[in-house]
C-alpha cells in the first residue's frame, strides 16, 4: 500500500507530529513518523562529518548570488543565516538516504522532512525562503513557515519607520503578535498538517497548488492567508477527491 513517511529535523518545539499524522490519516492516507531524518540514516562517524561539511556548502553566503556547492568559503566568511539552498540540501539528504536505503526507492512510498532549516530557492536574483521544496525528499520548512509569506504591509512600513529611529523591534513584533506564525507558535502543528500535501499532490500529478483561495492547497503569499486556509485545513471537493484516491493507490 502507498505510505507517506515523515521525518523531522529539528522543527519548531511547537511542532507535534502526532497530529500531522493524524491529520493526513483521516484523509484516508498512510503516514508513519519515522523520527529524526539523521537519527534514522545512523550514519558513522565519518558519514555524518562527510554530511555536515556538504551542508555548510549548501548555505547561503549572499542572498543575490545562487550558492556554488564546489567553491570553498574560509570559515570566517559571513553568511545569510541558517539559509541554505533548497535544492542543494535536497541533494545532499537523497544522497545519503539512498546510499543507506536504496531498496526504499523500488517501493510506494513518499518521503517528506519537517525541518526547522530555513530553506531557500533562487529566482529573480535573490533567494527567497520556502515553505515547501518538493522532490526527493520533500521539505517543509516550520521557520519557511515564519519567513516565507508576508506579513502585513503595516509591519513592513512600521519596520522601516522603527529601524530609522533605532527602537527595538520586538515591540513591533508584540504588537502584531497573532497576526503572523512565529517560531514557536502553537498553530504551526495545524498548518503543517496541509502544507505536506503539497508536495505530495507534485508527486503524484505535477501541480502543487490548487487556484481555489478556499483551499488548504492554495499557494498563499501572505501570513493573515496562512493562518485562514493552511489554518483551517479544509481542503476543497476537487482536491480532497484526489487526495483519496492517492491514499487508495497500491
Ligand atoms: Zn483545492
Amino acid at each position: 500500500m502507498f505510505s507517506i513517511y515523515l521525518y523531522s529535523d529539528s522543527p519548531s518545539q511547537s511542532l507535534v507530529m502526532q497530529d500531522v499524522t493524524d491529520f493526513l490519516t483521516d484523509l484516508g492516507l498512510s503516514a508513519e513518523f519515522r523520527g529524526d531524518f539523521l537519527s534514522y540514516l545512523s550514519l558513522a562517524a565519518e558519514e555524518m562529518a562527510e554530511l555536515e561539511s556538504f551542508l555548510s556548502r549548501a548555505r547561503v553566503f549572499n542572498i543575490e548570488t545562487p550558492v556554488d556547492f564546489f567553491e570553498t568559503h574560509p570559515p570566517s566568511e559571513p553568511f545569510e543565516k541558517e539559509l541554505y539552498d533548497g535544492f542543494w540540501v535536497q541533494r545532499i539528504f537523497s544522497r545519503f538516504f539512498l546510499r543507506k536505503y536504496l531498496g526504499e526507492l523500488a517501493e510506494n512510498g513518499f518521503h517528506a522532512v519537517i525541518t526547522g532549516r530555513l530553506l531557500g530557492t533562487y529566482g529573480s536574483r535573490r533567494y527567497h525562503a520556502r515553505v515547501i521544496i518538493s522532490g526527493f525528499p520533500s521539505f517543509i520548512s516550520t521557520s519557511g513557515l515564519v519567513e516565507g509569506p508576508a506579513r502585513p504591509k503595516e509591519y513592513y512600513f512600521l519596520k522601516a519607520e522603527f529601524v530609522r529611529s533605532g527602537k527595538n523591534l520586538s515591540e513591533l513584533d508584540e504588537a502584531f503578535r497573532g497576526k503572523f506564525v512565529d517560531y514557536e507558535d502553537e498553530r504551526i502543528t495545524k498548518i503543517t498538517g496541509p502544507y505536506v500535501l503539497q508536495p505530495l499532490l507534485h508527486h503524484f500529478s505535477g501541480k502543487e497548488f490548487c487556484e481555489n483561495p478556499g483551499c488548504a492547497l492554495f499557494n498563499s503569499h501572505w501570513q493573515k492567508e496562512v493562518l485562514d486556509i493552511q489554518y483551517s485545513g479544509l481542503l476543497c471537493a476537487e482536491c480532497e477527491s484526489e487526495i483519496r484516491k492517492i491514499a487508495k493507490r497500491r
